[in-house]
């Protein structure tokens, strides 16, 4: 079931008392907007809960007898961890092998926004996108490799500022043939 948007006038009240929670005055001239613009934002990083991958492919499936491997390489990933609410950015690479129909290369991406727009681990995030995938197109295969540089850690915590965290999910074909994986890892390495 898809989540109502959230009430931006209920949220910006919670930004305004977190503001004052942590020793800021939101009267200041600088913050008199902020709780407002904070609440837009937060609903625009996580419009994923009110999207289904079907919603955002809008039809783009295509029948095709071709059963190749096609990619889609460095698309753009931001999301928001779970656990502290902090960005985890990076590239996702998509992998997977038709058995008779395709998806528009742009929706991909869509796809991959979809789930990313949620508060989210990158391993989930990375599941999920490969499962959506596989279920939209029937793929005898799917891979989805991920790596991302998490605030949480670099800007807090471990304070580790050069760390990738890099997760993959392979399903079908691509879990059950290492000659599969194999090409499918040297071509988005
Ligand atoms: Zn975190």
């Amino acid at each position: 079931m898809l989540s109502q948007p959230p009430n931006l006038g209920r949220v910006a009240a919670l930004v305004r008392q977190l503001l004052a929670e942590l020793g800021e005055d939101p009267d200041r001239e600088g913050l008199l907007k902020t709780p407002e613009r904070v609440a837009k934002a937060l609903a625009y990083l996580t419009q994923g809960y009110r999207q289904t991958p079907r919603d955002v492919l809008n039809g783009a499936v295509f029948e095709s007898a071709a059963n190749n491997m096609v990619i889609v390489r460095d698309i753009e990933v931001y999301s928001l961890c779970e656990h502290h609410l902090l960005p985890f950015y990076g590239r996702c690479h998509v992998g997977y092998i038709a058995d008779g129909k395709v998806v528009g290369l742009s929706k991909i991406a869509r796809i991959v926004d979809c789930y990313a727009r949620r508060l989210q681990i990158q391993e989930r995030l990375t599941e999920e996108i490969a499962h959506a995938i596989r279920e939209i197109t029937g793929a005898e295969g799917v891979g989805v490799v991920m790596s991302c540089a998490h605030l949480c850690m670099m800007m807090r915590g471990v304070e580790k500022q050069n760390a990738l965290t890099v997760t993959s999910s392979v399903l079908g074909s691509f879990r059950e043939d290492a000659g599969v994986r194999a090409e499918f890892m040297s071509l988005v390495r």
